[in-house]
């Protein structure tokens, strides 16, 4: 396949590409392997011969294992000049993306004695379909074989041969230009439209996470569905250590995203859709481009950054307020059961394929300093960090001790059981009676009356009311000084409280929210692991 076919492919004016032109005699021959995003990225294989550049496409890359076979299609001659070529291909020509010279050195025939018995060798052996060579590259080197395969001619296998060179591992992480030390897509960077670098960058990511080591150890398995997440146990005090890492602890609501075939479906802890609530973040999902399970949280950011949990809950997709989906876990990813990694592998694959989106975030971690990331935490007013286990893997509906919760308040989800009749100038109620349960048994946990905005006691009064029965739902009936009115243990709401009497009840509870999210039954103690009991 000769020069012609190179021409014809490209127009020069258009391409920063040379244009055949004259070559230099003599001298030794020389290789060049080219890392190219184009409709899917690939290496090019360029060996000099006869004044040109003989060429295979490797959609997966040279290695340097002896055991693994890579498919070369024998593809155009490509000119001499070809060898110095890096840059951005534009947008609507042959080829678009960016392209590296990923590795370049010397090559001959491994018998050759001089020269020209090199180029006999050669030839022949690209005449037979068993072409034998060695690379002195920088990052290529020793013996390797291309070998046709079947009648068409144009697909091949290159091999590596056993030799001292011969290595495990993955060499392809090695990702940057031999001679400007770009990676394809800091060479992006210098050229294209932003759309199309965009794009390219995503394309370039997710194809390196799929070549990634990472990857290898994550069993392909159908993508799972209705996921519970992993839940982290509540501690008194934040820690430092070495194997740890620290979150923030975001303030919104916990949802697992299932994306397949650009399908996105979105969802609580207790498997409610988000999909109609969130719909611009399911819109932003879609155009991932790829199948994978994420973990994260959705919040709503004021222009601080800091997450505001009642906006959240009175968000209705119209006004303007800074709608968030914070990613930190990758459960699954094109075809691969990721559960089973460590955390540290899941969040650098995370990092590595989530598509640059202005509602979409990776939710970054600190590690080793909990205590210092734990006080900026409080001072900046969030509500709390999650310390995890570098190494820990994803207990899939679990509460787990290698997830840890450290709140800079104390807090407690209560169900409500019952409340009073209002007085002074009050309306609607006077305050909530609270429990959770034991099992089946509800139990008295205390009762709120602060914390309440005029329109919180109209919206819970107003929620409470097709609630109410006559008797009461505790298993043991609690001693009440007002008369109260029960209702069915339904509606959950959140309180911050100084700490717990003897008795078990809350101490000066305030309240805080009510939580749309949260199933009744699901409300259990929250009480901190003493400090002690409390760190790794
Ligand atoms: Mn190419």
């Amino acid at each position: 396949m000769g020069l012609t076919d190179y021409a014809a492919k490209r127009e020069f004016e258009k391409t920063p590409e040379p244009k055949p032109g004259v070559t230099q005699e003599g001298g030794r021959l020389l290789f060049v392997i080219h890392k190219h995003a184009a409709r899917a990225l690939h290496y090019d294989l360029r060996l000099e011969l006869d004044g040109v550049l003989k060429s295979w496409a490797v959609p997966r890359g040279p290695s340097l294992e002896p055991s693994s076979k890579r498919l070369a299609v024998m593809v155009e001659d490509h000119p001499f000049e070809y060898k110095d070529f890096e840059g951005v291909i534009p947008e609507g020509n042959y080829g678009a993306g960016s392209v590296i010279i990923w590795d370049r050195g010397f090559y001959h025939h491994p018998t050759a004695i001089d020269e020209k018995e090199n180029e006999k060798l050669l030839r022949e052996g690209l005449e037979k379909g068993d072409l034998k060579f060695v690379l002195e590259g920088e990052k290529l080197r020793g013996e390797f074989a291309l070998v046709k395969m079947g009648k068409d001619g144009k697909s091949w296998l290159l091999l590596k041969k056993k030799d001292r060179n011969a290595a495990k591992g993955d060499i392809l992480e090695m990702n940057h230009s031999v001679v400007s030390h770009k990676t394809l897509e800091e060479m992006l960077e210098t050229g294209g439209q932003k759309s199309f670098k965009q794009k390219k960058v995503h394309q370039i990511r997710v194809h390196e996470a799929l070549e990634s080591e990472n990857l290898k150890d994550a069993p392909d398995k159908p993508m799972p569905h209705a996921i519970k997440p992993m839940l982290a146990t509540a501690v008194a005090e934040p820690f430092d250590h070495s194997d740890w890492i620290f979150e923030v602890k975001w303030d919104g609501y916990r949802a697992i995203a299932e994306i397949r075939d650009k399908a996105v479906s979105l969802y609580s802890r207790s498997l409610i859709s988000f999909d109609k609530k969130f719909a611009p973040l399911v819109e932003s999902l879609r155009k991932f481009g790829f199948d994978a399970v994420l973990d994260g949280e959705i919040v709503v950011v004021d222009d601080q950054g800091r997450s505001d949990f009642q906006k959240l809950q009175h968000y209705q997709g119209s006004e303007k307020s800074h709608l968030l989906y914070y990613v930190f876990d990758l459960l699954y990813f094109q075809g691969h059961d990721l559960t089973d990694l460590p955390l540290l592998r899941r969040k650098e694959l995370l990092k590595k394929v989530l598509p640059s989106d202005p509602k979409i975030r990776f939710s970054d971690h600190v590690a080793k300093e909990g205590v210092l990331f734990y006080q900026v935490s409080r001072e900046k007013g969030l509500e709390g960090i999650i310390a995890k286990h570098a190494q820990s893997v994803y207990e899939t509906g679990r509460r787990s001790r290698h997830w840890l919760k450290v709140k800079t308040r104390h807090s407690q989800e209560a169900v409500i059981a019952g409340f009073t009749e209002p007085g002074g100038g009050r309306k609607y109620f006077g305050a909530l009676v609270l429990g959770m349960f034991e099992g089946n048994d509800l139990i008295f946990i205390g009762h709120v009356g602060g914390g309440f905005s005029e329109n919180d006691l109209k919206e819970i009064r107003e929620r409470l009311a097709p609630l109410i029965q006559n008797e009461s739902p505790f298993h043991v009936r609690p001693e009440t000084n007002a008369r109260v009115t029960w209702v069915k243990p339904e509606l959950v709401c959140e309180v911050s409280f100084s700490g717990w009497t003897d008795e078990n009840v809350m101490r000066q509870p305030v309240f805080l929210r009510i939580r749309e999210d949260k199933v009744s039954r699901e409300v259990v103690l929250e009480k901190p692991l003493g400090s002690g009991e409390g760190g790794p």
